[in-house]
């Protein structure tokens, strides 16, 4: 087969009738071909009649002679018949692409690369070229693959090229000429999350690199499509609050202002953030996140066993150190999965045992509490509106400070003590607490008090021991008020505090 001679960039344009009439040395040469066709016909013919003559009678064997020289020519016949063909040279504004059967197999090709051109360029496009066709003989084995002509024809086209695609889950981002640049690109986006002691990275968007045809206009910027991957969206998660934390410094840890913050929270008492409290937080969350493994060796404290001795000296609930005990040691091998960073699993490979913890005791009290030991903890005295806050506020058009909270409800109202405790004052207020009116005081160790102001009538005395939700008071309006309330107050160390911070 003759090679097809490739002349890159030359234009093809393409002409719509495309028969032409036969070339006068063609007209020979297929006469030539008709007439030797003929003779051979007649051999056959011939050969066919002694053939005939040989086995008449039926009982005379066929001569093997005979039988081979009549399928050698059958056979040559064959031959000649299927390895000539008439057949067209074609070619493109005088570049030779190859002998095709005829035009219509040309026409087809063309209609092909047409067809992916417009594929991969979303818009119409037209093969340029102006095509000739030559008739001539020849043997079947010597006619182009179509398939060779439609591959030269489709790398003319200037507006097309072949390029590694970058694709994140199927989205499009870009193509570079190299695959290895991609595969820079990629490692870069994971770097950042990439320590000495990474054993596997990896994204968790299905990213593919595939070789692929694209327009010659396509985005080829590195940078850009770096950009793009990295590019940060605002996610929203959840943190759950642990010991120490406040409402301002989890806002200042998550890159967020208090009041940011707030609005994730809307229905949270900022001054009330408990442990195991869940709160809103904004996350950033790149394009395409990265998850990571690092393989971690580290020491890790072994917690002390705890016995717990009986002491009938104490109150129940009441506990003492005897031995504090020696926390033991352990080296830890563990795999930690992290996504952009941050931690998602711990999976402990090894831990060996360095040193044994020892046992912690402790006493625990069996005594019986008295029904007016503190709970450590306050319950609402009345429930109803609170009419007043703790802090600054306006009152009989002075700005003044309010030591504690107005709960309004109806005059006669038992008031219940928030928690257990002693009586340090029931009675009326005097002097500098005049406003309080009618007052009782309840001391809750630990230099806790609750003050319970404004009341109509006082139910205990001075010294009494109450228990958390005895009635002591009834709710009035005596003193500096304007309606019947309960002014609660809690105080420790001698200081006000808001009760709302403490309520339970
Ligand atoms: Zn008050």
């Amino acid at each position: 087969m003759d090679e097809i001679l490739y002349q890159p960039n030359s234009p093809v344009r393409r002409r719509p009738n495309a028969a032409p009439d036969l070339p006068e040395s063609a007209v020979h040469w297929k006469e030539r071909w008709e007439e030797g066709a003929e003779a051979l016909r007649q051999a056959i013919k011939n050969l066919r009649l002694k053939l005939d003559e040989a086995t008449a009678g039926g009982r005379r064997l066929v001569n093997p002679v005979h039988f081979f020289a009549v399928a050698a020519v059958v056979g040559v016949a064959a031959v000649v018949s299927t390895v000539y063909t008439p057949s067209y040279a074609v070619t493109m504004d005088g570049v030779p692409l190859g002998v095709v059967r005829n035009p219509q197999v040309f026409e087809e090709v063309v209609d092909r690369v047409e067809a992916r051109a417009e594929s991969i360029l979303g818009r119409g496009y037209v093969l340029e070229g102006e095509p000739a066709f030559d008739f001539a003989l020849s043997e079947r084995g010597e006619l182009t693959d179509v398939r060779e002509i439609e591959e030269y024809l489709f790398h003319q086209i200037d507006e097309i090229m072949s390029s590694y695609v970058l694709k994140v889950d199927g989205q499009f981002i870009g193509a570079a000429l190299e695959e290895s640049s991609l595969e820079e690109l990629l490692k870069e986006v994971k770097a950042p999350y990439v320590t000495e002691n990474t054993v596997s990275s990896d994204f968790t968007s299905r990213v593919t690199v595939f070789q692929e045809y694209t327009p010659t206009d396509v985005n080829l910027d590195l940078e850009a499509m770096f950009a793009q991957l990295t590019e940060n969206t605002n996610g929203q998660t959840t943190y759950e609050v642990v010991k120490g934390d406040t409402f301002m410094q989890i806002a200042l840890d998550n890159g967020m202002t208090v009041r940011e913050m707030q609005e994730l929270n809307p229905d949270i008492n900022i001054d009330l953030i408990h442990i195991g409290q869940l709160l809103n937080i904004r996350e950033e969350i790149p394009f395409l996140s990265v998850t990571t493994v690092d393989r971690l060796t580290y020491h890790e404290p072994i917690e002390c066993p705890v016995e717990q001795l009986e002491d009938s000296s104490m109150y129940q609930g009441e506990t003492r150190v005897i031995e504090a005990g020696i926390p033991g040691e352990a080296l830890v091998t563990a795999d930690v999965t992290y996504v952009n960073g941050r931690e998602q699993d711990r999976e402990i490979l090894e831990s060996e045992t360095l040193s044994e913890p020892t046992t912690r005791v402790i006493a625990v009290g069996t005594k019986v509490r008295p029904s007016w030991y503190p709970n450590g903890y306050f319950i609402w005295p009345v429930y109803g509106h609170i009419t007043s806050r703790f802090g600054y506020r306006s009152i009989f058009g002075s700005y003044s400070y309010h030591g504690g909270i107005d709960i309004a409800t109806a005059y006669g109202t038992g008031i219940a003590a928030a928690d257990g405790g002693t009586v340090t004052f029931a009675g009326r207020a005097t002097g500098y607490n005049w406003s309080y009116g009618n007052l009782v005081i309840v001391d809750h160790g630990n230099g806790k008090q609750t003050y319970y102001g404004h009341c109509s009538s006082i139910l205990v005395s001075a010294g009494d021991h109450v228990y958390q939700g005895q009635t002591i008071a009834r709710v009035g309006s005596t003193g500096r008020s304007t309606g019947n309330h309960c002014h609660f107050e809690v105080k420790i160390g001698g200081t006000s505090v808001n009760p709302l911070a403490y309520l339970s």
